[in-house]
């Protein structure tokens, strides 16, 4: 299908469908082949553990708590995970309506998909926050944090500060929710998106070169099944390479 851009106050929007997201990313920032899967097998994963389903939730109710630092912002979150379009639309009508706080800020350029937390506009240019609720600011949620400033940079934004909110320590059960704001930091990760952007740029083109492909990567098993999380397609491979006819779908 042919891509149509189309500009509003200068941002680059894309009709084009969006090739994978920033979760596309990280698996194939872990392994080739499980991106593959994961866009052209997604049925053959693992179930998922209800212990992570429990953490995605926890995740999800903190960054609506965070949203207390940056309040009266608009919301752009799709009504439907599908619906993406409509979100990459949404965020477009706010940033030419001059609203200043955007939660679920959508873009969408090279093929790439992502959300952002928040986005704020300062008195020139944006400001990006990614909220994590974790005391640890990993080297993935930093890749996180890049791929978002790529693609909203890329999008034609004029984005100045990356930054990722997160915990000073961890929350204790008893936490309560007026106090959010005082347990929080935010760490400043401009430098290092800016550093990353021709990187990511790169292996984007390798991610989506070998998603054209139609055969399967051939990658075997290793310690990188487990690092940095435990592959959705570890039962997947661990039977393929069980199985005498291995390469089941590699025809
Ligand atoms: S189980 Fe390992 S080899 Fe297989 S897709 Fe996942 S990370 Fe790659």
């Amino acid at each position: 299908m042919r891509s149509i851009i189309s500009s509003i106050n200068g941002i680059q929007m894309s009709s084009k469908k969006a090739i994978f997201s920033k979760t596309g990313y990280i698996k194939g920032k872990q392994c080739l082949k499980s991106l593959y899967l994961y866009k052209h097998h997604y049925s053959m994963r693992d179930p998922i553990p209800a212990e992570r389903l429990k953490r995605f939730s926890l995740g999800s109710d903190f960054g609506i708590l965070t949203r207390q630092l940056f309040p009266n912002g608009h919301d752009a979150s799709p009504t439907h995970v599908h619906r993406y379009s409509e979100s990459v639309a949404l965020t477009q009508e706010f940033i030419r309506k001059g609203i200043t706080t955007i939660y679920e800020a959508a873009f969408l350029f090279d093929g790439i998909l992502v959300y952002a937390d928040i986005l704020t506009k300062l008195s020139s240019g944006w400001a990006l926050y990614e909220v994590k609720s974790s005391a640890k600011v990993s080297n993935v949620y930093q890749q996180d944090l890049a791929l978002q400033f790529y693609v909203i940079k890329g999008s034609g934004l004029e984005l100045l500060h990356a930054s990722i909110i997160h915990l000073i320590e961890p929350l204790s059960d008893d936490y309560k929710e007026q106090e959010i704001a005082s347990l929080c930091q935010i760490s400043d990760f401009t430098e290092y998106c800016n550093e990353k952007f021709s990187v990511i740029q790169d292996e984007i083109l390798e991610m989506k070169t070998m998603l054209a492909r139609s055969r399967i990567p051939t990658i075997q098993m290793g310690s990188h099944c487990q690092v940095p999380y435990s592959c959705d397609f570890i039962g997947f491979c661990t039977r393929q390479s069980n199985t005498p006819t291995e390469g089941l779908f590699q025809q």
